[in-house]
């Protein structure tokens, strides 16, 4: 998928705002929906992503959704931060596939850092255990 093209409502994040999809939520607003990564990069690896537009990517985002938006971005980050006392933490997003973009809903990537702890590749990493994902999630939920 090149940067441009029209909104597929069938990707796996649209189905996931519908309900039609299962998702480890850290956090749900009028806004946005933070719900953890499956193939975590790292322990409490989260993702952000805008309700209500059919952006695929940053650059299609409506100008006056950009700040609501990158408010949620930053809250989830303070709250992983808060309940995961990283020693760092990644906040990014790609835009189309030659980018690194896999998932054509526009989402932020929120990944915690540890000194010593190697991070696993993007897209490289293995589907983490859901009782692990659950108690991150728990640990982040508080934290808000
Ligand atoms: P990107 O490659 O930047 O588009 O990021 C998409 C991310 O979504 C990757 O890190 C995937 O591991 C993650 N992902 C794919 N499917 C799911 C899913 N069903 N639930 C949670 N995360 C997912």
């Amino acid at each position: 998928m090149s940067l441009h093209g029209s909104y597929d409502p069938d990707n796996i994040f649209a189905k996931i705002l519908r309900g039609e999809a299962p998702a480890i939520v850290v956090h749900d607003d009028a806004e946005a929906l933070a719900f953890l990564d499956i193939f975590p990069q790292s322990r409490g690896h989260t993702l952000v992503i805008p309700k209500g537009v059919n952006a695929r990517n940053f650059l299609e985002l409506p100008a006056e959704r950009v700040g609501s938006y990158m408010t949620r971005v930053q809250r989830v980050a303070q709250a992983v931060t808060r309940a995961l006392s990283p020693d760092g933490v990644i906040v990014t997003q790609f835009n189309g596939a030659p980018a690194g973009q896999t998932v054509f809903h526009l989402h932020f990537h929120i990944i915690p850092r540890w000194e010593g702890v190697a991070l696993k590749g993007h897209g490289q990493a293995p589907k983490a255990d859901m009782d692990d994902l659950q108690a991150t999630a728990a640990a982040i939920r508080a934290a808000f």
